[in-house]
């Protein structure tokens, strides 16, 4: 009897050990990792560089309160991240996870509206479906119903806007035309809400769990980013899931050329070695908060060294092993094999992604876009057919709009042409099993 508890699910066997992109439960069973966990281990598992890294630090300090010691490990992963993240974000932040790091870029956004004289701008526009965290703060912008409705009454509601999901709306992503049309929805929100109280804007560069790798349509970034400075509005791009290496290039919003006011980081910083987030800003934000007294926000454990240590790492192996260009180039193949399951499965809808963030999606109807049925909960028993046969995807229903069940597909950056061939046969299979369980019951 576990004292344990987490989200509803099936219960998985107890992890023994990890290397590379498998791991092994206590039985001997193995798994292939195809999600990363959950889009976290980026460099794969029990990296020996970074292990190495992490024992060298704990010998000397695990912790040093950021109020009482700088430390040389928080100094150099700043740098480092400065240097990664486009020209004038040189300001960083450090947190545990995700959901701390957007909590603390919207704060800085509001911190930096006060020191600036403008005391009216606190709304923050996001994106439906979205998902930026399960904090109470993160969570207010997070466009996913199911998630949120509980908590609303202790939440201030956040405007939302369409994700652009042209491939649903029957739009073409690669007429300049579509971009601007879900772009110029942000307009419109700013001016129905008052720009004046408008404070920032928060996008996944490329979606992630909530919309299943949902690449935005051509035009649609440099619109935004348009609006945001025509508006005064600060953009905050949430790379949690795609930094670090996971589209193919360090940060998503390379692939646009994007430059946004702040970024915020976790899951790949840490790859799973450790708790790590990070908020990167621009200069400009934070000599104005710190002008004016300073960031009145921080956590007990932000700044750790083994941490950061771990993180800087981390980024070495990124670097050293060029995983940037295998996630393009290895993400180019697996897209074009997902396409290849799809024309041989009839209940996958929609594939996309970029690098190696991919997923594809189920529908009962291709022509109409139909989902399956939600009582089937198809994307659970998807994820528990594969694996049973030792392949671990991740999955999501986007509950909100008519999205259907959508399954990611996200091994680690490090990945060769086996590992490829070993995750499109595991599917495979698996989709032929699923149909067995599903096509009795798509119409029933
Ligand atoms: N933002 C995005 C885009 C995410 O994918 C996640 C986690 N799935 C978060 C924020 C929250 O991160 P965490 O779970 O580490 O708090």
């Amino acid at each position: 009897m576990s004292n344990l508890f987490y989200q509803s699910g099936a219960k998985r066997p107890v992890l023994d050990h990890a290397q590379g992109v498998y791991m092994w439960d206590q039985q001997g069973n193995r798994y292939l990792d195809g999600s990363s966990g959950a889009m976290v281990c980026n460099i794969g598992h029990s990296n020996p560089n970074v292990l190495a890294a992490m024992r060298r630090q704990m010998e000397k300090s695990t912790f040093g309160y950021r109020l009482h010691f700088e430390t040389e490990a928080s100094e150099a992963l700043a740098n480092k991240l400065a240097e990664l993240t486009p020209e004038g974000l040189n300001k960083v932040f450090f947190v545990s996870g995700g959901s701390e790091a957007v909590e603390s870029a919207m704060k800085l956004a509001r911190q930096y509206a006060i020191a600036t004289d403008k005391p009216t701008r606190w709304k923050v526009i996001s994106r439906s479906p979205s998902y930026h965290g399960c904090t109470l703060g993160a969570l207010a912008v997070t466009g996913y119903s199911s998630l949120t409705a509980p908590f609303a009454p202790m939440m201030q509601e956040m405007p939302k806007i369409p994700a652009p999901r042209a491939y649903l709306d029957g739009l073409d992503p690669n007429d300049p035309k579509t971009g601007i049309h879900y772009a110029d929805m942000l307009e419109a929100q700013i001016l129905r809400e008052g720009p004046e109280t408008v404070l920032a804007f928060i996008i996944e560069p490329i979606g992630g769990a909530s919309t299943g790798a949902l690449v935005p349509p051509v035009g649609y970034m440099d619109r935004i980013r348009q609006i945001c400075d025509q508006y005064g509005v600060v953009l905050i791009a949430d790379e949690v899931m795609t930094g670090a290496g996971r589209t193919g290039t360090f940060l998503g919003c390379e692939h646009w050329g994007l430059r946004p006011d702040i970024v915020v980081m976790s899951k790949g910083l840490g790859a799973g070695y450790v708790p790590l987030g990070a908020v990167i800003a621009d200069d400009k934000i934070v000599d104005a908060v710190m002008d004016k007294g300073g960031f009145a926000h921080g956590f007990t454990y932000a700044g750790n060294p083994l941490a950061c240590a771990a993180g800087l790492a981390v980024l070495d192996e990124i670097a050293s092993q060029n995983l940037c260009a295998n996630a393009t180039s290895t993400g180019d193949k697996l897209i074009a094999r997902l396409h290849g399951l799809m024309q041989k499965h009839d209940v996958i809808g929609d594939v996309r992604g970029k690098g190696l963030l991919t997923a594809f999606e189920f529908m009962a109807d291709r022509s109409t876009k139909a989902p399956l049925p939600p009582h089937l909960n198809a994307h659970q028993l998807f994820v528990d057919l594969a694996y049973a046969r030792g392949l671990i995807v991740y999955s999501r229903r986007t509950r909100d709009g008519i999205a259907g069940d959508h399954i990611l597909v996200c091994p680690p950056l490090i990945i060769d042409d086996t590992h490829i061939d070993e995750i499109i046969t595991g599917l495979d299979a698996t989709l032929t099993e699923f149909m067995t369980h599903i096509h009795p019951k798509i119409n029933a």
